[in-house]
């Protein structure tokens, strides 16, 4: 039996990426050392940092005039380092809120800065994007900074904000999902436990003028200027995760690129909103409309007294990984890139099925 992994992150990767991993795993293309074994600084890990950069840089179109930092510390640390390196004290900055991550970085960021939140949904239960015709910016912030893919919510902004001053977004859970204009931003993170390769690394993709504004107090691990003017090695990096988004990257090459990614992304989330619209009631979405995310579903049964049994059948049937996060109970369905059409098709067959026997 094929098992689906619906985890939220660390979540699936590609099949075949895998399959490479474990052929080259030993041995590196003839070099006699597993990646994990080899020197940061030798011929063969110089390789596979330029080339996963350079492929990065070729699938999501990346200008010149950015820098790709490959860093650690998980989207945690970008919540710090964001306001120590572009801000000053007493500087202002505005933040979006439009769920559980965003908050998590307004508060980082209010150690650090006079954060003005623009705009909230919590009013609705972070249940959408709040209109940005109304949104409250201050007319002196440093920067603007929203989270593109609530991954626990499932809330995704449909739409790039207009801003004067420079974008920052949180894109762990949706990079790499869809083409993107990285020109409209000062700053791009993200984790790479979703759609890049395993935990451990943290991806950010930052114009170069905003470089080299850390504070001065600011530890020299987590300013950025350390890490651009090293290009991504001033310490020993994470090295296998860079080497297995490389070859995600290279995946994502194959397989058509972004606007190919997009396209299987929309057919995938069709399938599982249909499947729960489609329920008479039996199966409910806390988010609706434009703002549904692509990338992770929640759902609730009509009755949570079935949920256990839910995920015990589904489990036996080979679809893992579906409960919802503890703040919001009921499942989440998490169908990033590398989740197969195949996948989302067990699991709305599934639905149906648990309705029909439960209804
Ligand atoms: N932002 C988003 C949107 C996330 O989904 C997560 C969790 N995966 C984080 C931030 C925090 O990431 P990390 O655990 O890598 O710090």
């Amino acid at each position: 039996m094929t098992t689906y992994n619906f985890s939220s992150g660390p979540a699936v990767l590609p099949r075949d990426v895998l399959l490479q991993v474990q052929q080259e795993l030993t041995d590196w293309h003839g070099s006699g050392m597993s990646v994990m074994e080899m020197s940061h600084r030798g011929p063969e890990f110089t390789q596979i940092i330029t080339e996963a950069e350079a492929d990065l840089r070729a699938v999501l179109a990346i200008p010149a005039n950015y820098k790709v930092l490959f860093l650690q510390g998980g989207a945690h640390f970008q919540f710090g380092m964001i306001p120590l390196n572009l801000t000053q004290p007493g500087d202002t900055v505005d933040y979006v809120n439009t769920g559980s991550w965003s908050k998590t970085a307004i508060k980082e960021a209010q150690r650090y800065a006079n954060v003005n939140i623009v705009a909230s949904s919590e009013d609705r239960n972070f249940s959408y994007v709040p209109d940005e015709a109304g949104w409250q910016r201050s007319a002196n912030a440093k920067y603007l900074h929203y989270c593109s893919n609530e991954t626990i919510g499932g809330v995704e902004f449909p739409f790039i904000p207009q801003s004067d001053v420079p974008l920052i977004c949180d894109m762990s859970s949706n990079i790499l999902s869809q083409p993107l204009d990285v020109s409209r931003y000062g700053l791009i993170y993200a984790g790479a436990q979703k759609n890049i390769g395993p935990s451990g690394m943290t991806i950010a993709i930052i114009r170069e003028d905003l470089i080299g504004h850390a504070r001065a107090e600011v530890p020299t691990m987590l300013n950025y200027k350390t890490h651009a003017d090293a290009s991504s090695l001033y310490n020993t990096p994470p090295s296998f995760a860079i080497y297995v988004a490389g070859l995600v990257f290279k995946w994502l090459q194959k397989n058509g690129g972004l606007d190919a990614m997009a396209r299987h992304n929309a057919t995938k989330a069709a399938l599982v909103y249909d499947a729960i619209d489609g329920s008479g009631g039996f199966y409910r979405a806390p988010v609706s409309g434009a703002c549904r995310s692509r990338m992770n579903v929640p759902f609730w049964l009509k009755d949570a007294a079935l949920d256990a049994e839910f995920l015990q059948g589904a489990e036996a049937a080979g679809l893992v990984q579906l409960k919802g996060h503890r703040s919001v109970g009921g499942m989440r369905a998490s169908i990033y890139n590398a989740m197969p059409l195949e996948g989302v098709q067990a699991l709305v067959a599934y639905m149906a099925d648990f309705a029909r026997r439960h209804g």
